[in-house]
């Protein structure tokens, strides 16, 4: 049985002050023992959160990460500058890092690959976009998209690695996939990563994301290989968050 995992993607969205109204509302909430929760912030709010959650259950991390350790890389976060602030995830390949900084399947397996080696657990997002799907090529895109991470991680590395499945088309657009569609690419997924490791396969999470909602939520998690998700819009009110970790039994 894997545990369910949900985590909130807050952009580039906060503020302190909003940040602490944030954090202390979900710190606050009903604490669901069958759940991992994590929020991931924008860097410069990562003390932040080190500050307000060091001693809840709930977790955080970055939205990206450089795929080189340390250097002459002027704007870059390193995963050592991560564990620093006491990150346990971080994001990967972000569809929004992928078509607005223009990141390769092959950068994205590099910048997992870094955060492994640091001990960070890298939540790798793949998907398609909408004119893929329409074009009959979203198993291609995502199959490429996971086997560039695959090719370049080992056991037990292969075993700590999150995945997302998240739509293109879905995210931020009020659009979700329906729970038999997710379902669909999520065992897709899993089964191409039991061609490398069986066991990695029946240990990875796989979440699903994309306009995940309190309303959606539960019939989507209830989905055999949804093992939670990574939620947009609904992380930045506490309430949502919170409907939405409650739906993940
Ligand atoms: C996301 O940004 O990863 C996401 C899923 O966003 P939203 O929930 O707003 O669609």
């Amino acid at each position: 049985m894997r545990r369910k995992l949900v985590i909130g993607n807050w952009k580039m969205n906060g503020s302190l002050a909003a940040n602490s109204v944030l954090l202390r509302g979900i710190a606050a909430g009903p604490a669901n023992q069958n759940v991992t929760t994590a929020v991931c912030a924008p860097a410069p709010y990562l003390a932040q959160c080190q500050a307000e959650l060091a001693g809840t259950a709930i977790a955080w991390g970055g939205q990206d990460v450089s795929a080189y350790a340390a250097g002459a890389y002027t704007g870059e976060v390193a995963a050592s500058m991560l564990q620093d602030f006491g990150c346990r995830y971080v994001l990967v390949g972000h569809s929004e890092r992928r078509a607005y900084h223009h990141e390769t399947n092959e950068l994205v397996a590099q910048k997992a690959r870094a955060a492994l080696d640091a001990g960070l657990t890298p939540v790798v997002c793949v998907g398609e976009t909408l004119a893929e799907r329409e074009a009959g090529r979203t198993n291609v895109v995502v199959c490429a998209q996971l086997q560039a991470v695959l090719d370049v991680l080992e056991n037990p590395a292969l075993e700590k690695l999150v995945l997302a499945y998240e739509p293109v088309w879905a995210i931020g657009t009020g659009r979700t996939a329906t729970p038999a569609l997710a379902q669909e690419l999520h065992a897709a997924l899993r089964k191409q990563v039991a061609v490398r490791s069986e066991s990695a396969a029946a240990t990875i999470a796989i979440l699903y994301g994309g306009s995940m909602k309190p309303e959606n939520a539960k019939d989507l998690l209830a989905q055999r290989d949804i093992d939670g998700g990574l939620i947009g819009g609904a992380a930045l009110k506490a309430k949502d968050f919170l409907a939405i970790t409650g739906a993940a039994n």
